[in-house]
């Protein structure tokens, strides 16, 4: 069953410019785990931002979890949201919380009790193989810790879709490996995986499905797909 459904979705911001996402259909299942490629400007980030509610689509419709987020009402974005984790390329940790306090802070806005919380954060931080750094802050800590940190944030409230924007694209190619090995192990755990990249040699060496946009349309899918079109 899909996690994620676009149906005939087209996005407008400019009515004086061509369509962010022109017509896009596309159907991702519970568990898969696909990479959206294509040139800056071809609808990656709009199509992200869809899934998330931040934009409407100008038409057609977009289905989170079999529901039409359309028809989400404002006051239960939130919920919507909180399935949804979300990893980006410059990490955007709390600089005044430690790695601990950072992950934390994920399920005290959610209303988490502090047993809860003390529990889940060091399993999580485990996880993305961070123990013994609670205590540092974001600015002690490497760009490949630091996305660690935001990584754990992102599934400590175990959502079911984990969307990641160019999460590597800050980080070195040994670095990006590491990163690349816990999004794997997520999405093993059962978590759709999204992610939006321009990293080549990632896509290449995971041989997962990409889906490639170019000027809002989707002109590639294929299940095991390379970064760049093999005919
Ligand atoms: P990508 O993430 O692949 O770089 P985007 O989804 O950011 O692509 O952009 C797709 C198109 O939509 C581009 O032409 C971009 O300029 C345009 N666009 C994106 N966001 C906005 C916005 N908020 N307002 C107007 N145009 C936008
Ligand atoms: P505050 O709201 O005071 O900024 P934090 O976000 O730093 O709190 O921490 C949230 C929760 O995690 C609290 O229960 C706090 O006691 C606990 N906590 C924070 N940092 C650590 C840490 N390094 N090790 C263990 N527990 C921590």
């Amino acid at each position: 069953t899909d996690m994620i459904r676009f149906e005939s979705v087209t996005k407008v911001y400019d009515q004086k410019s061509r369509p962010a996402l022109n017509d896009v259909d596309l159907e991702i299942d519970r568990g898969d785990f696909a990479f959206l490629v294509g040139p800056s400007g071809s609808g990656k980030s709009t199509f992200l931002r869809l899934i998330l509610r931040e934009d409407r689509a100008t038409s057609g419709s977009v289905y989170v979890a079999g529901k039409n987020v359309a028809s989400v009402p404002s006051w239960r974005v939130p919920r919507l949201r909180r399935g949804i984790g979300v990893v980006f390329q410059d990490f955007r940790l709390l600089p005044n919380k430690d790695v601990f306090g950072n992950v934390a802070f994920a399920m005290q806005v959610i209303g988490r009790k502090r047993h809860a919380i003390r529990e889940t954060v060091p399993e999580v931080l485990k996880l993305v193989g961070l123990e013994g750094k609670e205590r540092r802050l974001p600015h002690e800590l490497s760009g490949g810790e630091q996305q660690r940190v935001a990584i754990a944030r992102a599934i400590v409230n175990k959502p079911g879709i984990l969307l990641a924007d160019e999460p590597t694209g800050n980080l070195d190619p040994a670095t990006s490996v590491g990163i690349m090995n816990i999004l794997d192990r997520i999405n093993q755990n059962g978590t759709t995986v999204v992610m939006a990249t321009h990293d080549d040699d990632i896509v290449n060496s995971m041989r997962r499905r990409v889906v490639e946009l170019d000027n809002g349309s989707v002109v590639r899918d294929e299940s095991a797909g390379e970064y760049t079109a093999m005919i």
